[in-house]
């Protein structure tokens, strides 16, 4: 029996729009997820993932319900609080990379810790492991625009990882790279997951990308529709070993 508490847990949570509450993004979804899984979020467009993976990473509130994460009742925070967890604790990777074009690269990466008060010489450290964890130390000078979609996307990565969160939340990180340089960095996320045991919660109606993940958790309609928890071995199968250098 599994005795220890979910990493993350969201009961019957509600997040309506509209001026008479009429449109349910998400209408009493429940789930929790794991320390150490690397879980996709599915389901067609407008089902809900988004709405979801923004009240998980503390961007938005439920109208009703609760969302408990490492132990913390995140209602119960306050705006600041949130800021604090959301920095410290959380990473985010989202569908158009979200970098900051007059930066560099490594400046880039290195933002977010200016922000959790890291101080140079540390910054510095953590930028250099999170570039060479995504095999990408090569472009650290460069400006994001001087690279393609896929090493755009490992930057942010990089970013993402380089305050060594527990938890990822990735919004469609593959929805803007060609499917080749999508498996490639399907392939780097796995690889972070089992390296550093960072969970992984990512959203895909891609059926390439959500066939990567352990557990598929499916939206409908602003609920959770069904689940599927696949085998090691399918995972091995579908993830060859390659470099994702050549995206
Ligand atoms: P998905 O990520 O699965 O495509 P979303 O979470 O983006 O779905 O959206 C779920 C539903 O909520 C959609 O019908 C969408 O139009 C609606 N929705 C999301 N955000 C807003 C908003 N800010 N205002 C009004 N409706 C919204």
């Amino acid at each position: 029996m599994n005795t220890t508490s979910p990493l993350i847990t969201v009961t019957d949570a509600w997040r309506l729009y509209g001026s008479l509450n009429q449109d349910q993004a998400l209408a009493g979804a429940t789930l929790a997820v794991d320390k150490g899984e690397f879980v996709c979020l599915a389901g067609p467009s407008g089902s809900g993932k988004t709405t979801l993976l923004n009240l998980i990473g503390l961007l938005d509130l439920p109208d009703k319900g609760q969302i408990t994460i490492m132990g913390h009742d995140t209602m119960s925070l306050t705006l600041r609080q949130r800021a604090i967890f959301r920095r410290c604790s959380l990473g985010f990777i989202f569908q158009a990379y979200n970098l900051i074009p007059v930066l560099s690269v490594a400046e880039n990466v290195e933002y977010p810790l200016i922000l959790r008060g890291k101080e140079k010489q540390e910054r510095a450290h953590l930028v250099e492991r999170a570039l060479k964890l995504v095999e990408i130390s090569q472009h650290a000078l460069k400006r994001p625009g001087e690279l393609s979609g896929g090493q755009q996307q490992r930057v942010a990565v990089a970013r993402a990882i380089a305050g060594s969160p527990p938890i990822i939340l990735a919004d469609e990180p593959t929805g803007s790279l060609d499917s080749g340089t999508g498996t490639a960095l399907m392939n780097l996320l796995l690889r972070l997951n089992q390296q550093l045991g960072i969970t992984f919660i990512f959203s895909s109606h891609d059926p390439n990308v959500t066939s990567r993940a352990q557990r598929i958790i499916t939206l409908r309609d602003g609920k959770v529709a069904h689940e599927l928890t696949e085998t090691k071995e399918k995972r091995r199968k579908c993830s060859p070993p390659q470099s994702s250098e050549n995206t």
